[in-house]
């Protein structure tokens, strides 16, 4: 066992079919009676679901979230808040959704019970990505952590095929990355290798029937996991990437993550050996990037990111930005081998893990 710091973020979780019903109760028990409850604008129905559960502990509905967290439609937000003088947030959304809670409980100073129904994560970080002005600015505080999270897996059977795959991909990107962070400690690789064996074994399932609710109850347990990876240790190379696709070029969140991951994982195998072999074990694979890559061709999932809106003559901008203030990553960033990630996810080449050479 090698030295390590562990600091366990103090959030409270209910989880299970039906917690949502547990809302009242929650809410009563933190002496909270006007909540505003916000979602997206495809998800206005859940939202008023929501409205109608808490009865006179509810306010009103905001469904104007949207991805990466627009200063813009927060400010709409903080506004409706104070005209309703809302004392909490209800969230019920992805993590677009938990963006927008998170930025307007940080405004306010008023406390977030966040129901996630994708498998982004956010709901357990402390973290907060907004977009101003076309660039994404992300900061990291205690006040941004949601105090209270209901994981009811009913809400995420409506997740199509495709956005369950991609969005579980992003959390299976916060596991795996995990694993090879400098300030990794032995309770986070547990559930990192945990994280990453339940989501191998059960998006098959997923594809194969949508709305069987064990598979979907052991997704979301998965994706809680990688989330607390996530808000407990320092990303590297494939969160740079990801960021840097997203907020430079306006790439889709999960999609980008399903695409990187496989040439991320490759670009560290050397460098990371113990953390790679970690990741295929926990993969079933013989190969982590290999295997990862095979599992999303498997499961319909994007390869490329030409056929996410990727130009080609953007990669060389991708690089400078990377190497501009480049994440701690186990390998070095050096142009040269960033230049054959890149092409290679942008054609949908499988991934150079230096083995081909
Ligand atoms: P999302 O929240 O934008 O949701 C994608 C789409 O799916 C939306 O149109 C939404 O309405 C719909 N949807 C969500 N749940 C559904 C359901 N159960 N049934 C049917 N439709 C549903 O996407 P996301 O990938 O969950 O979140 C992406 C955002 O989260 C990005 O802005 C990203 O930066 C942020 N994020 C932040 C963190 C963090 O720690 N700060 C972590 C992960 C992601």
């Amino acid at each position: 066992m090698r030295a390590f710091s562990h600091r366990t973020l103090p959030a409270s979780i209910v989880f299970g079919a039906g917690a949502r019903r547990q809302l009242p109760a929650l809410l009563a028990a933190a002496q909270r009676s006007r909540a505003l409850v916000v979602t997206t604008p495809g998800q206005v129905g859940l939202g008023e679901d929501l409205l109608g559960l808490l009865g006179d502990r509810a306010v009103g509905v905001f469904a104007g979230a949207r991805m990466h967290t627009p200063v813009d439609v927060t400010e709409q937000a903080v506004e409706r808040a104070r005209t309703l003088d809302a004392d909490c947030l209800v969230a019920v959304g992805g993590g677009s959704t938990t963006g927008l809670a998170k930025a307007v409980s940080v405004r306010l100073g008023i406390p977030q019970f966040i129901l996630p129904t994708t498998y982004a994560g956010s709901e357990v970080t402390p973290v907060l990505g907004e977009t101003e002005n076309g660039r994404k600015t992300t900061r990291r505080a205690a006040a941004i952590l949601p105090g209270h999270v209901i994981y009811d897996p009913e809400l995420t059977l409506s997740l199509p095929v495709a956005v369950s795959v991609t969005s579980a991909i992003n959390a299976l990107a916060h596991a795996a990355e995990a694993l090879y962070a400098r300030d990794l400690s032995p309770i986070v690789a547990l559930m990192a290798r945990e994280a990453i064996a339940v989501l191998a074994g059960v998006l098959p399932a997923i594809k194969a029937a949508p709305s069987a609710l064990e598979a979907r109850s052991d997704a979301l347990y998965a994706a809680w996991l990688c989330g607390t990876c996530l808000g407990s240790v320092g990303m590297g190379l494939h969160h740079q990437l990801c960021h840097v696709l997203g907020g430079s070029f306006g790439l889709p969140h999960a999609p980008t993550h399903c695409v990187i991951l496989p040439h991320a994982l490759a670009y560290n195998r050397t460098a990371a050996p113990e953390a790679y072999a970690q990741i295929g074990a926990a993969l079933g694979v013989a190969d982590a990037a290999i295997g990862l890559q095979a599992l999303v061709q498997a499961l319909g999932g994007p390869l490329s990111l030409q056929a996410l809106g990727m130009p080609q003559h953007g990669l060389e901008r991708v690089v400078d930005l990377l190497l501009e203030a480049p994440y701690d990553n186990p390998a070095p960033l050096e142009r040269s081998r960033l230049e054959v990630l890149l092409l290679n996810a942008w054609a949908g080449a499988p991934p150079h893990t230096g083995l081909q050479d």
